[in-house]
């Protein structure tokens, strides 16, 4: 390892253990120069830095030295300009974690014909409460191509699933029916800037039958086609064209048909002529099965301490859970030994620590007030009014499951005892397994309150 390689393991280490803005500071444009008999020369860019990081980091910078040098036995500090050689800390780093992440995605292979990529399969998505209807109407579909659930339109929140369901559909239909059905995924975006090149170049023919030559047409994130009226014009036409001759139709979104404002009417209600599915927040035990699930694709393992540690922590999305464990085996293979919870921990606070520094209990009420159309007060009231019994019980119920508060906290909060928080929490956790439109509104709020 030479001396380059080393300062940026290190750095790593304290980029953890430092704010965002303090690592900027004083940390980021420092480099490791020298090294003879267990002393290693620091070089800061200015005196300033050098005082600062002298008297405040010396110890833990050694420490994180030694990490991955036993021989460290000394810093030394020096000024030296950063005009020769930019140093990019941050950047190597992203460029070594983009290199691991790359191999954590082993196979991960696109079809140019059908632009699908062969790491979204059915096989590899983990099957829960939050997507179970999507999942059984993928399995349908693959029966079925073009009949029963035609069109298809799936929607929910960034980082949930979509993109990968869909994609496996489209993959399962190439190997099911040996490639005599030919899928073509596309995302809205890409399916607008072809539009707008055909009719640019007088070439729109070109357009239409490259879309209408598919059997199964799958067009991901549709709500960036709302308002764009030719790419609009296109698409129900293309549309009518495909479903009247029997092909599969499959759209996902970000939220329901009837909630993208500037969608034609007419493309509305062809959607919704069909089969719609959304897809939620995975809950713990699925967060716990996913985790587990890239841990063997990836034939790495963790403790169950640390499994549970993240799939406790991390909850915005499963791209989130993907990222801090990926982040996780990282740090681990970096080090090449076993991290300690506390390490973990720290990795976990640093990665999600934006979203859990933004979300407080009363942008909960507030979210849940809203979405129910009452005042935030009528939650944390005495009164006992027949239509704030279920918004009271959600807000309590997602205390616990996005702050982890205490049951007698959440009691406090809400102006009621203990016993009624838990009686609470625990009837909205077994409803929402009973209860389709409870755990949609659940999402609902959730996507209102983790909204960035
Ligand atoms: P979306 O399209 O809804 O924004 P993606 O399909 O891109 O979300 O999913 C984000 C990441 O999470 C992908 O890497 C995907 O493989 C993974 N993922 C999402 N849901 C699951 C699941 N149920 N099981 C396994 N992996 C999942
Ligand atoms: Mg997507």
């Amino acid at each position: 390892m030479d001396l380059e390689q080393l300062w940026q393991l290190a750095l790593g280490e304290m980029e953890v253990q430092l704010s965002r803005a303090n690592f900027a500071t004083w940390l980021k444009n420092s480099r490791l120069i020298e090294k003879s008999d267990g002393t290693f020369v620091v070089a800061l860019p200015n005196n300033f830095a050098k005082e600062w990081v002298q008297n405040k980091y010396q110890k833990n910078l050694l420490g994180a030295v030694r990490n991955y040098d036993p021989s460290a036995k000394k810093l030394e500090f020096t000024v030296q300009g950063t005009a020769v050689v930019e140093p990019k800390p941050q950047k190597i780093t992203t460029t070594d974690f983009t290199k691991f992440e790359n191999r954590m995605n082993l196979e991960f292979k696109i079809d140019p014909v059908s632009n699908l990529n062969s790491r979204y399969t059915l096989k590899s998505l983990v099957v829960g409460a939050s997507n179970e209807l999507a999942a059984a109407a993928a399995n349908a579909i693959i029966d079925e191509v073009g009949t029963k659930y035609n069109p298809f339109f799936v929607y929910g929140g960034v980082g949930l699933g979509k993109t990968h369901l869909m994609q496996a559909i489209g993959n399962e239909i190439i190997a099911r029916y040996k490639g005599k059905l030919r899928p073509k995924y596309v995302t809205s975006e890409k399916f607008t800037s072809d539009v707008i090149w055909g009719i640019r170049n007088k070439r729109m023919e070109d357009v239409k039958k490259k879309y209408r030559e598919a059997d199964v047409l799958i067009i991901d994130d549709i709500q960036f086609i709302g308002g764009k009226k030719a790419t609009e014009e296109e698409f129900f036409y293309t549309f009518n064209a495909l479903h009247e001759n029997g092909k599969q139709i499959i759209i996902s979104s970000d939220r329901p048909p009837q909630s993208i404002p500037t969608l034609e009417e007419r493309l509305r209600s062809r959607f919704e002529g069909g089969l719609i599915a959304d897809i939620g927040f995975p809950e713990y035990e699925m967060r716990v099965a996913i985790i587990k699930s890239k841990l063997l694709e990836g034939n790495r393992s963790l403790s169950e301490e640390i499994i549970d540690l993240i799939a406790r922590k991390v909850k915005k999305n499963v791209r989130e859970i993907e990222g801090v464990l990926n982040k996780i085996l990282f740090y681990r293979e970096a080090k090449k030994v076993e991290l300690s919870v506390k390490e973990v921990e720290e990795i976990i606070k640093k990665s999600v620590k934006d979203f859990s520094q933004r979300v407080s209990e009363d942008q909960i009420l507030k979210a849940v007030a809203d979405f129910y159309n009452v005042a935030p007060e009528e939650l944390t009231g005495r009164v006992r009014k027949k239509e704030v019994v279920e918004p009271r019980q959600v807000a309590m119920f997602l205390i616990r499951d996005i702050l982890e508060m205490s049951y007698p906290h959440i009691g406090e909060k809400l102006g009621r005892d203990h016993t009624t928080a838990i009686h609470a929490v625990e009837k909205i956790s077994q409803e929402i397994n009973k209860n389709s439109s409870l755990s949609q509104k659940i999402n609902l709020i959730k996507e209102l309150i983790f909204k960035d």
